[in-house]
């Protein structure tokens, strides 16, 4: 049987925004209910190391970090969920939203912090190899690389930590980037550029990735050969020479869709998906539903200005509730 919960403030997604909210809402007596997603904590639960958030001078762990603000927000007070919500009806108020579970949760706020998901090149093979030697996250699956060969599609931050990271594992990485010069940051560059198990191919891109799939009958007292990625057709960009790799499998690093699907149609959003917010405000088109985090920031994406920005959509729902409040009592 579905259950509703109403809240003065509800938070979508469990990530640095999301915690951020939690904590500064729970503080304000809201008594918010977050509800966690499909991968509570977000993206930093499937990196490793984190150097760049501020107050550790030693370098934390993605995952311990997550933990630490989930536990933050519990104590001040939230109540945390975990359900994934699949619909959003911003026409009415209370804010009405349905989870996975059926659960039903009506608001007077809403901080939509569901951030961003790993973006695919849309190759049909990317989909056949998926979870075959196709991966978006090194960290989950750069283990089953022991001594082999991989490589990296992108030329970003994503990228070359992902190629950093699978060289504990890996014999041999590739780093295949698009243009003649990478995106990431001068730090990250120099590690790979150090990095004697790393090679970049420049201004190339993957055309297909070739592989056993498994189709096909296996041949009278035939044996099986083991089904997966076993190299990739390149072309270069420049010379439109075309080449093959092979790999044992392949990384795709090429950035982030924000997660806004449920709200389509109903906020505005820019041409890729981000919604958009009053600038300097998380305040989004609908009054009383903030965004923060990646899913309305395709610049910074940071888990610091994702906190940042997730205090801010807390403190803006309280003001919003304290007018509320205050028209409330005044028309009584
Ligand atoms: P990103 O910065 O948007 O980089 C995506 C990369 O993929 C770019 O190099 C881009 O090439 C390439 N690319 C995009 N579409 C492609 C396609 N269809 N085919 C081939 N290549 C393609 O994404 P990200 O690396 O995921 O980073 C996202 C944000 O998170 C950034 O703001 C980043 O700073 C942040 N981040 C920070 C850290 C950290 O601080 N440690 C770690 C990870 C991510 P072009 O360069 O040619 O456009």
């Amino acid at each position: 049987m579905s259950t509703t919960h109403h809240t003065k403030t509800l938070i979508v997604g469990s990530g640095p925004a999301g915690c951020t909210a939690a904590i500064y809402a729970a503080r304000a007596n809201l008594e918010p209910i977050m509800v966690r997603g499909l991968q509570p904590g977000g993206q930093l639960t499937i990196t490793t190391d984190v150097e760049n958030y501020p107050g550790f001078a030693e370098t934390i762990q993605g995952p311990w970090l997550m933990e630490q603000m989930e536990a933050q927000a519990q104590h001040v007070g939230t109540t945390l969920i975990d359900d994934v919500v699949m619909e959003a009806d911003l026409s009415q108020r209370p804010f009405r939203l349905t989870g996975d579970s059926g659960d039903i949760y009506t608001c007077d706020t809403l901080v939509i912090s569901t951030g961003a998901s790993a973006r695919w090149l849309g190759l049909e093979s990317e989909q056949t190899f998926m979870g075959m030697g196709v991966s978006a996250c090194a960290t989950c699956d750069g283990a089953f690389y022991r001594e082999k060969q991989v490589a990296v599609i992108g030329g970003g931050n994503t990228a070359v930590e992902e190629a950093l990271y699978l060289t504990n594992h890996a014999s041999k990485v590739t780093l295949i980037h698009r243009r003649d010069e990478l995106r990431a940051e001068k730090i990250l560059q120099t590690r790979l550029f150090n990095n004697p198990k790393i090679e970049v191919l420049w201004d190339t891109v993957l055309e297909d990735i070739l592989g056993n799939s498994g189709g096909g009958a296996l041949p009278l007292g035939g044996s099986l050969t083991p089904m997966g990625v076993t190299g990739l057709r390149l072309k270069n960009v420049k010379s439109n020479e075309e080449s093959t790799l092979d790999v044992d499998g392949v990384f795709i690093a090429i950035g982030h869709t924000p997660n806004t699907d449920m709200f389509k149609g109903q906020l505005d959003m820019d041409d890729g998906g981000y919604i958009i917010t009053q600038p300097g405000t998380p305040q989004t088109s609908i009054p009383g539903v903030f965004a923060a985090g990646d899913v309305q920031d395709h610049t910074y994406q940071q888990a610091v200005t994702a906190a940042g920005t997730g205090c801010m959509a807390a403190l803006d729902a309280e003001r919003f509730i304290a007018e509320l409040e205050s028209k409330a009592n005044a028309a009584e």
